[in-house]
């Protein structure tokens, strides 16, 4: 079976068998990639550890003919001792990992710009610099608008009249002007759609300065244009508390 190595964070993994495990990964290189772990969940195992959700590992794959087989991993970043103490980091990141499954949909298909910014987004989550729910916000929008679907927080995402603007509607794409809002747009505070724009741009200055009343009408917001782009809801998003 040919070799291969790559860099991957843990999205994912269940049990296979007596003592295996599938393990889901997001690669540097190789995309999304589903690959058999022998022997993890037996206490003797030397890497049961390193597979773990949240792990940032850096592994050797056999290419198999269905799913890849792991022959080797060390540990880069063990997020997960990271975030494991801290409730709301953990479910904030859970949120991560499952919206970039979600969002990078075929196997074995490059998707560094993904894998970049989750590496990133845990890196920050772990570090605990800003609060949970404004580095997942951020990371939300950030891999949306990677996997195409950028919202507009200036320009109209109708006409591109530039802004500001003061109506939203995550089926338009963002903001509308008062000529191209559709119906069931929402009318948040200009403080809000500000926000919106420093969350997207990452300008932390911004977004730590703003209303809290602004971040929680975002964080509504940021859920409403999540859910409209991915075909079913994130579970893990429920038990995020905004
Ligand atoms: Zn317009």
């Amino acid at each position: 079976m040919p070799l291969y190595r790559d860099e991957a964070v843990v999205l994912r993994t269940h049990k296979l068998g007596e003592a295996d495990r599938i393990i889901t990964l997001l690669t540097r290189q190789h995309g999304r990639v589903r690959a058999v772990a022998k022997g993890v969940r037996r206490t003797t195992s030397r890497w049961g550890s390193r597979l773990e959700p949240f792990t940032h590992v850096d592994l050797q794959l056999a290419e198999g003919r269905n799913l890849d087989v792991v022959t080797q991993a060390e540990s880069l970043d063990p997020f997960a001792s990271r975030l494991g103490g801290d409730y709301d980091r953990y479910t904030a990141g859970t949120v991560m990992l499952e919206t970039a499954e979600r969002l990078v949909t075929e196997e074995k298909q490059p998707a560094v710009q993904q894998f970049l910014l989750l590496v990133g987004g845990l890196r920050a989550m772990a570090a605990g610099e800003h609060p949970p729910g404004q580095v997942l916000d951020s990371y939300l929008l950030r891999s949306l608008a990677v996997a195409g679907y950028a919202p507009s927080f200036e320009h109209c995402a109708r006409c591109g009249d530039a802004g500001p603007h003061r109506w939203f509607s995550p089926s338009a794409g963002g903001v509308l002007c008062a000529d191209c809002r559709v119906p069931g747009s929402a009318g948040p505070a200009p403080g809000t759609i500000a926000v919106l724009g420093a969350l997207l741009a990452g300008d932390w200055p911004v977004v730590h300065a703003a209303d809290p009343r602004h971040l929680r009408e975002a964080s509504g917001l940021v859920a409403a244009y999540l859910a409209w782009h991915l075909e079913r809801g994130l579970r893990s998003l429920e038990y995020v508390e905004r």
